[in-house]
């Protein structure tokens, strides 16, 4: 598994090669809207580092996805999500074809904002 794969979506939206609308950016972590939200708030964070899915999740990606998932609070606050408990989010990380994962690198949804939401 190589850190950058040149035919990853998501690896190129890292890389600037394919335009995003960024919310977030560290040395390890991104962050953009998706391009089809299904709530007033729906952005996608992705490690930098290329891996596929939580699938190939390993002991040395502990501190890495202990900082993603901190983030995301932070981010969804920051975005225009409610505070808890009366607003809140939903973290999203399909995995695999019966998962629903359409992007084969590693991404949670973070999704809220006032409810109706168009999916979800
Ligand atoms: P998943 O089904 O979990 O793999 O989700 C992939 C997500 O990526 C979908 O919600 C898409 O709307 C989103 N997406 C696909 N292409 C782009 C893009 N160029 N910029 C932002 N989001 C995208
Ligand atoms: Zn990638």
């Amino acid at each position: 598994m190589n850190a950058h794969d040149p035919n990853c979506l998501f690896c190129k939206i890292i890389a600037g090669q394919i335009p995003s609308k960024k919310v977030y950016e560290d040395q390890d972590l991104f962050a953009f809207h998706d391009i089809h939200p299904w709530a007033p708030v729906h952005f996608l964070l992705v490690p930098k580092l290329h891996i596929p899915s939580m699938a190939q999740l390993t002991p040395e990606h502990e501190h890495l996805m202990g900082k993603l998932m901190v983030l995301a609070p932070k981010l969804a606050l920051e975005l225009g999500c409610n505070p808890y408990p009366e607003g809140g989010f939903r973290v999203v990380c399909n995995t695999g074809a019966e998962g629903g994962q359409e992007v084969h690198h590693l991404h949670v949804h973070v999704m809220g904002g006032p409810r109706p939401w168009l999916r979800g």
